[in-house]
């Protein structure tokens, strides 16, 4: 096993310090570290770049945490799909870090990592697999066409009663679609509607 499988690498494409702007946590400044590779296939992904992993460089958990930890208390793991690699040692050394982990996860892999928060935005063409409808914290469906509110009613039967339900509108059709979530949530007040807002704002 290689240090990547390990998860003491990661591929990882890019970090940065923002501020997250969707679901929960949208308006709260942290640290974003994306990590290569995803093979969910969504045709409307917005980073086809992370996909292959072979792209980014394996880089040490330790050297990854160093950096985050100068920048934020709340760190944000995405992708990619974070859960295609071994989250326990990223996460064990953020936590020793004193850090706060988040994770943006389709779900579609075990889930692994010790999280504080766990937002999990399933896709149709692979589905969460595991107990990972019990641990999510919040559900975020991305909708890009009207058959998204039943995926999304779908999965949201799946999750556990605590766990927030957020739809969001896909970006490159958001002007469509934005008014029948508006509707829909004003019908179904279960839900409440996520923005990309750092899109808006023009900011990662
Ligand atoms: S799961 Fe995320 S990274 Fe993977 S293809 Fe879908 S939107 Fe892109």
């Amino acid at each position: 096993m290689d240090k990547v499988d390990e998860g003491v690498m990661l591929p990882l494409m890019e970090e940065f310090y923002t501020i997250q702007g969707e679901g929960f946590h949208k308006g709260t400044a942290a640290y974003f570290i994306r990590v290569g590779g995803c093979d969910v296939g969504c045709h409307w992904c917005d980073v086809k770049e992370s996909w292959n992993a072979q792209t980014h460089p394996p880089t040490a958990v330790s050297e990854i945490v160093k950096n985050a930890a100068q920048y934020s208390n709340t760190i944000v793991v995405t992708g990619g799909e974070p859960l295609t690699w071994n989250m326990f040692p990223l996460t064990k050394a953020l936590k020793e870090s004193k850090l706060t982990t988040h994770i943006e996860t389709s779900g579609a892999y075990p889930l692994t990592g010790e999280w504080d928060w766990i937002c999990l935005s399933p896709k149709k063409n692979k589905l969460p697999v595991g107990r990972i409808y019990d641990e999510a914290d919040e559900l975020k469906v991305i909708v890009y066409n009207k058959d998204d509110f039943r995926f999304a009613e779908e999965q949201a039967a799946k999750v556990n009663k605590n766990c927030i339900l957020y739809l969001q509108p896909e970006w490159s059709v958001r002007e469509k679609i934005t008014p029948l979530i508006v509707d829909y949530v004003m019908k179904h007040p279960t839900w409440k509607v996520s923005l990309q807002t750092h899109k808006y704002l023009n900011i990662p």
